[in-house]
Parts: C-alpha cells; structure tokens; sequence
C-alpha cells in the first residue's frame, strides 16, 4: 500500500492522525511543529516523540515525498533542486536568497499544457497537476537548504497554477496558516485564465495576483500565447482589474521582451494606455534564450531602456527583473528541459485541453 504523505495536512488534521494512531491529539500539533517549523525531513529526528508512536505512522504516512534528480549551485547563491516523487516525473523549484530576504520559485504543474511558444516549459508539454503535499514539500525541502527564513513563495516554476486551483489553494493555506507566511508574500503568476482569476478573486485573499501579458496587442500576443484565442488582451485586463479592486492588492503586470517583436515603441505606448489608472507595476523580463524554432532574441540594452522609457514617461511604475542563477539555467523549464533525454519524454499531445 502507498504511504500517505504527513507534509500538505493542516494541525487539526494532524491531530487526527495522531489519535487514529492511538496518541494523544497534542502529539498531532507536535508533529505540525516539526513538519511546518523544522522542516524535519525524517521521522526519526522527531526526538520528542514516543518511538512506538513513531513507528506506527512510518505504517502508513511518509514525510517527505520528494527525490532529488538533480542539484545545481549558482555562483550567485540560487540553488536550482530537480525533484519528482518517485515517478521519474521531474519539477523544478529554485531557492533564491537577497539581501533583505529570502524567496522562493515554486512549480505548480508537472510541464505546463498552455503551450506559450517562448517557455521551454510549455514546449515541453503537459503530465499531470501537483498535489498540495508536493507543492508544499518544495518549500520545506528549500527551507532545509537555507539558513534564513524563507518569507516569500512566487509560483514561476513550471506549470500554470490556475489550472489547479484544488491544490494551490490549500497550500497557500499552509503557507499562511502553518508556516505563518503572509499572503501578501505570496505571488502567483498566470498566463491569463479568466475564470480562474474570477475565482480566486472570490477568496478575498491579499495574494499577489501578476498577469504574464507580453504583449497589448491581439496579434502579437495570440502569436506567443495560445491563451489569446480564448481570452483576450481586454478581456483578460478586466479580470485582473476585478482582482485589483476585490483584494485591493497592486497588480504585476509582467511583460517579456523579444527583440523587433514585442519590444516596439507602439506597443509600448499601447501598454501604458491599458494600464491607465489601475494600481500595478509593469515588471519588464528580456527573453532568455530557449531554443523556440522562431528565432526569438533577447532585445539590446538599448531597446530595454527605450521601452521602460515610453512606460515612465507616461507615469507608469516600471521595474526589471533581476536575473539569478543564469549560469545554471534557472529560467522557467529549462533544467527539466535539459533531462529530458533521461527521464521520461513528456506527451505532447496533451497541449492545451483547455482550448480544444
Ligand atoms: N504559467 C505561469 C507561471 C509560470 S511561468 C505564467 O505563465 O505566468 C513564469 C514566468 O516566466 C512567466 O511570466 C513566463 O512568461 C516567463 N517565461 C517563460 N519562458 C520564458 C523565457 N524563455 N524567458 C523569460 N521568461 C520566460
Ligand atoms: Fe505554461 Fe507559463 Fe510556460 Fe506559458 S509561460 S507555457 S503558461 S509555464
């Protein structure tokens, strides 16, 4: 029989586990302490607890579901961890210290179905959602690695997590509720489902909602994100102004910079037309270079500055993202790009249920 994993249950359904198991219900919470304050990743180092206890709950419940494929160090501190549960399925999460914190990149999904024509994730194709025990695990398995305090969770890594919504909901939850992070530290990045956004919305959570938009412009973002057949550049935007007014949170708006494609003086101005009035920043991202079959490029300096330019001059709050760990390959999809060739090749014909 599979081992049920302990890391993704709240302390009320810990205590639970810990009477079905014969304990007294504060073994459950002393459990939680170690599972969501220590980052334990065995039952054993759980010293406080009686071994026959212990024993019994190594019968039925695993604490850590995650295997290390792969571990890569960048000189800049990033720690970039391959993981899978067993299955030879392999995700990514990235442990990323600053100064003045300590953050983290989370995966939602096993490969991403929406395929965007830039992502190596997306390029990849789609196997299947995270459970909220693997979500979670990622954080610990980082937190074990780190010295500081992990305060802020981004979901960047692979996958779009609003197409699974039933299991990132309850990880924020342990996120906030267990291991006492803010959701205003954690953000969750979208290619742009609307119903979902809608939904999350409904939560009346101050999670920090980003928008992966790319591009103003119809054409152009069609072109680079599936997605825009369905929902688009308007309908899209009212979504996330929804949001916006709902949580009462500033929006990102997050905007890849391809060269001559989307990096042009006009969709510039466009952008800044569409963003008019609603509280956000727009978080410019070169492209880093996947092998797309296009002939995408990252844009010059040059072009990066001029665009930030249109935006500022028009009042817009503009930031850059500051690029970690680019000598291991820490962008979005591509280390488990890199594995394909020993671990499972993904199906490609599971692009984009969604659509269909
Ligand atoms: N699926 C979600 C979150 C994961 S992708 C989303 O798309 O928003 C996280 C971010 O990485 C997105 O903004 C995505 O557009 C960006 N990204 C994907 N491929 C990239 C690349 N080659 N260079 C730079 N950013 C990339
Ligand atoms: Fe999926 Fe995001 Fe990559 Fe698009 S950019 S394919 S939504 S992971």
């Amino acid at each position: 029989m599979a081992l049920a994993p302990l890391i993704g249950l709240t302390t009320e359904q810990l205590v639970t586990v810990a009477q079905e198991a014969g304990a007294e219900p504060y073994r459950g919470k002393q459990l939680a302490k170690w599972i969501y304050g220590k980052a334990a990743t065995t039952l054993e180092e759980m010293k406080d607890l009686p071994s026959n206890f212990r024993q019994k709950l190594a019968e039925s419940y695993t604490l850590s579901p995650l295997s290390v494929a792969d571990h890569k160090k960048s000189t800049d501190g990033v720690d970039k961890l391959l993981v899978h549960h067993g299955d030879q399925q392999v995700y990514e999460c990235v442990l990323l210290p600053y100064t003045d914190r300590v953050s983290c990149c989370l995966s939602s999904q096993v490969g991403c179905p929406m395929g965007c024509t830039f992502c190596a994730t997306g390029l990849g194709g789609f196997d299947r959602n995270l459970t909220t025990s693997e979500i979670v695990s990622q954080y610990l398995l980082l937190q074990s690695l780190s010295p500081r305090r992990i305060s802020h969770v981004v979901f960047m890594g692979m996958g779009e997590p609003l197409l699974n919504l039933a299991s990132l909901v309850p990880a924020m939850k342990i996120f906030h509720e267990e291991i006492g992070l803010s959701y205003r530290h954690l953000t969750v990045s979208t290619v742009g489902l609307v119903p979902q956004i809608l939904e999350l919305a409904q939560l009346e959570l101050p999670i920090h909602l980003a928008l992966s938009l790319h591009s103003p412009h119809d054409e152009i973002r069609s072109r680079l994100m599936p997605v825009n057949n369905k929902w688009n550049v308007r309908e899209t935007f009212e979504a996330m102004k929804v949001y916006q007014k709902t949580t009462g949170r500033k929006i990102t708006i997050e905007y890849l910079l391809i060269d001559q494609l989307n990096d042009t003086q006009n969709q510039a101005e466009s952008l800044a037309s569409l963003v008019k009035g609603v509280p956000c920043v727009v978080n410019l991202i070169p492209f880093n270079y996947v092998d797309t079959s296009q002939g995408f490029r990252r844009p010059i300096r040059e072009r990066v500055r001029a665009f930030r330019q249109v935006l500022e001059s028009k009042g817009v709050n503009v930031t850059e993202r500051v690029e970690r760990g680019h000598d291991i390959a820490a962008a979005c999809g591509q280390l488990a790009g890199q594995h394909t060739g020993k671990f499972a090749r993904r199906d490609l014909s599971n692009q984009i249920p969604l659509l269909s």
